[in-house]
Parts: structure tokens; sequence; C-alpha cells
């Protein structure tokens, strides 16, 4: 049997950020007394000062922590950072890698954590995983807890820039290939599906692919967007493992990252989007609907935008399988040979 713990607040509203104590008030009533750090970054700083000295006047005992890397040994600094001062509450306040810090420098130090994405780009805002770096590997998932609020202001998300939001889509169309890469290793007895959570992981999945009419900057559809990777977050969450949300597209991903980070710069949901188009192509799915969504948004994934040249490509793929290696997925039993690769990155080029 699974345990599980979910955020006591998302709330997906305009201008949310401007009296963050008042939104949790119900929940935490002493949240803004107690000594609070908010974990963000320096170009953020500028961007965002207004919102910033509005949380810093809000939590009278605030201070701001700036990250310099995103890496594991920085996020134990700041967690002993927050032991040693007594600090009670973490703001993460940023995008995917700020989070992932905050996030986890909070679960280490057993300290209460709201996460304030300012953009959209991975379900990492709500998962209970934080992608740090390390020495040796460019970057490894780390287990922890999930936020215990999250607080989406939609006039922030506005301001991001499109290509974050692209990889917060491209994110959620992993998820379609994810789900048939946890059925298949569940049919080899490798693991077994929870069904909750492959519903909660199918229906974000569900929610971009019918999303008719919708465009990118509407507030609705920022919601949709957020409820999508909130429930990414939430399926790994309940299923005590990534799998809801992670198949071999994401492998592919984690090749490019660990194999080849000198030669190529791709967003997370952008390279999961693209690996999911091969994936599909390898399980034998109709790549239809993963088409549909990526060309509705036009998130770009042709691979040589990104320094992924064919050969690149083929071997990422061939390395994926070992990313991850007690992990079964199509990558098990399909075929990876150097033609069969070289085709679909050439019919990637080609219609993308
Ligand atoms: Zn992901």
């Amino acid at each position: 049997m699974n345990r599980f713990r979910l955020p006591y607040h998302l709330i997906v509203e305009e201008s949310v950020f401007e009296d963050i104590p008042k939104a949790l008030g119900d929940v935490f009533p002493k949240i803004s007394s107690g000594r609070t750090v908010v974990v963000t970054e320096e170009n953020l700083k500028s961007i965002f000062a207004g919102i910033l000295d509005e949380i810093q006047k809000d939590f009278s005992k605030s201070e701001l922590y700036l990250i310099q890397k995103a890496d594991y040994d920085s996020a134990v600094a700041l967690a002993k950072y927050i032991t040693m001062n007594d600090i009670k509450t973490v703001i993460g306040f940023g995008g995917g890698t700020v989070l992932d810090l905050a996030k986890f420098a909070a679960f280490v130090s057993k300290t209460k954590y709201i996460s304030l994405p300012t953009t959209l780009s991975n379900d990492s805002l709500a998962s209970p995983v934080a992608v740090l770096g390390t020495e040796g590997r460019a970057r490894k998932s780390f287990r922890c807890t999930i936020p215990d609020a999250i607080l989406i202001d939609v006039n922030v998300v506005k301001s991001a820039p499109d290509r974050q939001l692209l990889a917060g889509i491209g994110d959620t169309v992993s998820k379609c290939t994810a789900l048939f890469d946890w059925k298949l290793a569940a049919s080899k007895d490798r693991e077994s599906v929870d069904d909750f959570a492959y519903m909660i992981s199918a229906m974000a999945f569900d929610s971009m692919l019918h999303a008719e009419g919708a465009e990118l900057k509407n507030a609705d559809f920022i919601k949709r967007l957020t409820y999508a990777l909130v429930m990414g977050g939430l399926a790994m969450e309940i299923a005590g493992n990534s799998r809801p949300s992670s198949g071999s597209e994401h492998l592919f991903c984690h090749a490019l990252e660990e194999d080849f980070a000198d030669q190529v710069n791709v967003p997370h949901g952008i390279a999961t989007a693209m690996g999911s188009y091969p994936a599909c192509i390898f399980q034998g799915q109709d790549t239809g609907n993963v088409e549909r969504i990526i060309r509705q948004f036009g998130i770009p994934v042709k691979p040589s935008a990104y320094g992924i040249t064919e050969e690149i490509f083929v071997k990422a793929w061939q390395a994926s399988a070992a990313t991850r290696a007690d992990r079964y997925t199509i990558l098990n039993e399909t075929d990876l040979s150097n033609a069969r690769l070289s085709g679909i990155y050439q019919e990637m080029e080609r219609i993308f």
C-alpha cells in the first residue's frame, strides 16, 4: 500500500502573489511571522523586484537566498543554512532549477515548503522529485516530498517566455509514451501499475490533447496547463515513483543531458516531447495524438535546432536504456539499429 501526501493548497489565480499569507492563512495561520527564506536567482530578482519586495514585506522575518549553482551540494548547503538558522518556511520562487533546489533543501531540513513557480516549464513544480547536478554525472533525480502549497500567479506566468510554456506542454506530451512503458513493464512483472496514478496522468495528457482553440497566454489555458503539470506531479507522488510521467522518452532526455551536455542544450520538456515521437513509433502507437499537440502549439522539436545531429540522436537513443538500467521500457525490446534511428531522425527533420 502506498502512503502519500498532497499539497494543502493549490491556488491558480491572477495576482495571488500579492497576499500569500492570506491565501495560506486557513491552513498555516501564523506562517508570515516565522523565519522564512525566499529562494530565487539573480536574474529573477531583477525581473520580479516588485513582487519579491511584496513577499518580503508580507513575511516580515524573511530573507532572499540567491542560488548560484543548482547542484546537490548547494541544496545540502542551503538545508544546513535553514537548520542552523531555525528557518520555518522555505519559499521557492522561480523556474524548475530554483524550485528543485528549494524543494530538496526543504525536504532535507524538514521545513515547510511553498512552491511559487514563475513559469510552467515542467512538472517539477508539484512532483516529489528534485533533479540536481552531481559530481560525475550531469544530473540525477532525488526523491523528496511534494510542496505543502503551490501558488501560481497567472499574471506572472503570462510574462514567461513562450518557449518555457511550450516545454511545460512538452513534459505533458511525454505522458502518452510514459504510460505505455509503465503498462509494458507491468506486463513483464517488472512493476505494478497504480490505477489511480495512471488515470491522473492520462487525464493530464488528455487535457492538452483536447485543448482545441487554446491560446498559450490565455488565462484559462494557463490554468489548464498548471493543472496538467500538477496532475503529473501528484501522479508520481501517488505511485511512489516517476513511472506515470517518465518512460523511454525521458530516458532519451537523460541520455542527452548526461552524455552530450557539451554539445546539446535543449530544455527538459522539449527533449521529452522530442523523445515521445520516436517512442510512439517504437511502441507501435499511432503518433497522431503526439503530433497533434506538437503542431497545435508549435512545440519546437526539430532535433537539429538544438545541435542534435543525426549521430548524436542515434547514439543518445542507443545509450538511453542504460541511463536508468532498472527501468524496463520499450527500449529493452525494440530495434535501435543505426539505420532505423537515422530514418526517424530524417523524418523528424522533415516534418517538424
Ligand atoms: Zn519530465
